[in-house]
């Protein structure tokens, strides 16, 4: 049996038409149906989504829906007409789409419109959760575009182990965009309930990543997030076309039929085709303005050449959409009668959709194809005229839509330049032929090469790898549960002599600002007063703070006490122990400490802390993107400039570390056997990267805990330092 993928999309790739009595389904080609097909050969494709407005007094869903499922395999989330006017026209359409376009202007906002987006959100993610569990559980459930933002969290939370995947197939806009949004913290975490997330182009993954830091304060690697209880991975997927399906549309015999309709329009003069849904983000007022300029500049092309914008009726229910009808209109008109006198008019504007073969023989008879939308996730338009025209033609295109990063051969514009799009139409008007077939055959090429098939499976592949990640992942890692609390105890209780290391901040005391603010509270006082009081058990304090400053704070204990990332150790009561000979180290930190000026200077709000043996950059009062790209940078230069020396360097939270190799949290516990030290008991807790060489160094069968999100080495987690607070006073409730 093939595996089974649930692909989930705000609309069914099949529409209902109800007549009086009965109803019959109309298959809407193209779009996402035709991106996936490749995967019906190896998966079983199930769709969930809304089949269109179907007046269910005239006809019962449950007729609707079997029949549905056995024809198209496809299940349907019927949608009343207020969830569809304030979840799809309302907050998805007027809100989320302008946003993610960077069309702030076009926000109309109703709080309403989010409680019904979120409601019907978890209508779809109750339909995936009721066919996952009535199907197999290793379904793939593939979730599309930005009506949906919520999905991937809310099946997350109800079948933890599922494997999700969200593509967007709009543009994601920087973080100063995507903070206006009204429940921008939810509408993230929402995503990252998948395993991976996908965006068109890199720019949209950068600033996905950024969004991320900015709002919910979680940092990220290239491609990857880690998170509490699952890795997210994500990244760049461009959306593609179907080269070979759309050469055969070319090869059914209408198509002849077709371009001869086309040449009626074209009359033997040059052609520029515009295809677009009449979208305000389509940039069609400013290319067709951009266009009579150029009639005005070259008058004589007047006559000469045609502009036939094809204009898709879109989203007709929205105001803004009927208003940027009548104002393209307006600027259609002008162009119509500016030139009136002349036998045929040099723009025709088709307010229609045209079936597809109809289309492709527009482009194959159009000399150069003008795409300039202000903003667009991919726009097909640019790749399916560049499938068609194979070596001949030119592409004009916006360098704000995502087919610009591919397609770097057309003539790249800026949309919001009249008078850079006159004068690359005059440039494509007069490109010899050579250069024609030069653009055009690379970009030919490369979309061929990375077709819709080729998006779907990497895509595809990457969900799959990432799940089996996480399933690697995920049991090592268990929460620290009532239950095992319960064994920790038991077993604390049945050991003879025992060990508990403490890293400090993050763990013992939540993490400050400023590093002097982290002293002990008193509820801290109080657990460390009866931690030490415990028989037979040994507490070490384990932190990267510089020796006095822990001394101060934690030597009125009797407690060990690992300093400086394991630099010093000093056992209760005794002298402070160096962990590396006294030499060298004079001349390389002076080295490093200079580049750590240099980054000062450059970093607002970073600062050089001194320790006795290492340094370390702090940058956690810097823009945490800025601060984060930074440290990168600075990790590298330090990583050329110090090869060779015996140093290591350690990418902290908010900090980038230099000191002596082999110098790390984990040398207390040979230290301590060295000490003539056993144990029987250990448990060890941190939150940073720097307690992972603790937690390595554990012996087996020791309880390892990291403190917060993260990928970790440790054996269980636990939220933050208020849980570990209550694990270590549960533990003190240990009476012999
Ligand atoms: N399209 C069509 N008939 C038309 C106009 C457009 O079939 O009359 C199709 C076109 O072939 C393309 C899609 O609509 O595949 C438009 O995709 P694009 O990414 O350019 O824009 P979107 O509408 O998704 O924003």
């Amino acid at each position: 049996m093939k595996d089974r993928i649930l692909v989930v999309a705000n609309r069914l790739p099949v529409a209902i038409q109800v007549t009086e009595r009965s109803f019959h389904f109309q298959p809407s080609p193209g779009g996402l149906a035709s991106a996936l097909s490749a995967l019906n050969d190896s998966y079983e494709l199930q769709w969930i989504g809304w089949p269109g407005e179907v007046d269910l007094s005239m006809i019962q869903p449950e007729i609707i829906s079997s029949e549905l499922k056995k024809e198209y395999n496809a299940t349907a989330v019927f949608l009343t007409r207020r969830q569809l006017n304030r979840y799809y026209f309302g907050f998805s359409n007027r809100v989320l789409w302008p946003v993610l376009h960077y069309l702030p202007t076009h926000i109309d906002y109703d709080e309403k419109d989010y409680r019904v987006y979120r409601e019907v959100n978890r209508v779809f993610a109750d339909r995936i959760v009721q066919e996952l569990r009535e199907g197999r559980t290793d379904d793939i459930v593939w979730v599309h575009d930005y009506q949906l933002m919520l999905v991937p969290s809310m099946v997350r939370e109800q079948i933890p182990e599922a494997r999700i995947g969200f593509f967007l197939h709009t543009p994601f806009p920087s973080s100063e965009m995507f903070r206006a949004l009204p429940y921008r913290e939810e509408l993230l975490k929402g995503l990252l309930g998948a395993n991976l997330i996908g965006f068109q182009t890199h720019s949209g993954l950068r600033h996905f990543r950024s969004s991320l830091l900015h709002i919910l304060g979680i940092d990220s690697e290239i491609n990857r997030i880690e998170r509490e209880d699952h890795s997210v991975q994500i990244g760049a997927f461009p959306i593609s076309v179907d080269p070979k399906k759309i050469d055969a549309s070319m090869s059914e015999p209408d198509f002849e039929e077709d371009l001869r309709i086309v040449r009626q329009i074209k009359k033997g003069r040059k052609m520029i085709l515009s295809v677009d849904r009449l979208d305000y983000t389509k940039g069609i007022p400013e290319r067709l303005s951009a266009y009579k300029k150029f009639l005005e500049r070259n008058p004589e092309k007047a006559a000469e050449v045609v502009l036939v914008q094809v204009a898709v009726p879109s989203r007709t229910k929205i105001p803004d959409y009927r208003h940027l009808k009548d104002q393209v209109e307006v600027i259609v008109m002008d162009i119509v009668e500016t030139h009136e006198t002349l036998p045929d008019s040099p723009i025709q504007f088709m307010y229609r959709s045209l079936p597809f073969r109809r289309l492709a023989a527009f482009y194959q008879e159009a000399d150069v194809a003008l795409v300039t939308p202000y903003f667009d996730g991919m726009n097909l338009v640019a790749k399916e005229y560049v499938s068609v025209k194979k070596d001949h033609g030119v592409l004009i295109l916006s360098e704000l839509a995502g087919a610009a990063s591919e397609l770097g051969e057309a003539i790249i514009i800026n949309p919001w330049n009249r008078d850079q799009i006159s004068d690359a139409l005059e440039t494509a008007l007069e490109l010899g032929q050579d250069e024609c077939t030069r653009r055009m055959s690379a970009m030919y090429e490369r979309v061929c090469r990375n077709n819709v098939h080729y998006w779907s499976r990497s895509f595809l592949d990457d969900l799959i790898r990432s799940a089996e990640e996480f399933a690697d992942r995920r049991s090592p890692v268990t929460m620290l549960t009532v239950a095992r609390r319960q064994q920790l105890k038991e077993e604390f209780a049945a050991s003879k002599e025992r060990l508990l290391l403490l890293d400090y901040d993050g763990t013992l005391a939540e993490l400050q600002t400023l590093p002097l603010a982290a002293a002990p509270d008193q509820e801290l006082r109080d657990i460390m007063e009866r931690l030490v009081a415990l028989p037979d058990t040994s507490v070490a304090i384990v932190t990267g703070r510089k020796r006095q400053e822990i001394q101060d704070w934690m030597g009125r204990y009797p407690v060990i006490i690992s300093a400086e990332h394991g630099l010093w150790i000093r056992m209760v009561d005794g002298d402070w122990d160096r962990q590396i000979p006294d030499s060298q180290e004079i001349e390389w930190l002076q080295a490093v400490e200079d580049i750590f000026e240099q980054f000062n200077l450059k970093t607002p709000g970073s600062f050089t802390e001194k320790k006795e043996a290492a340094l370390a950059w702090h940058y956690r009062l810097s823009d945490p993107t800025f601060g984060k790209w930074q440290a990168r940078e600075l990790v590298m230069h330090l990583k050329n400039v110090l090869s060779g020396a015996r140093l290591d360097v350690l990418d902290g939270k908010a900090v980038v570390e230099v000191r002596v190799q082999g110098v790390h949290k984990g040398n207390i516990i040979p230290y301590l056997q060295m000490q003539g030290k056993s144990f029987d008991f250990y448990l060890a807790a941190g939150d940073d990267t720097t307690d992972e060489h603790l937690f390595q160094a554990i012996p087996e069968g020791g309880w390892t805990i990291k403190i917060g999100a993260g990928y970790t080495h440790a054996h269980h987690r636990l939220n933050g330092v208020r849980d570990f607070r209550s694990l270590l006073k549960f533990i003190c409730e240990f009476n012999p």
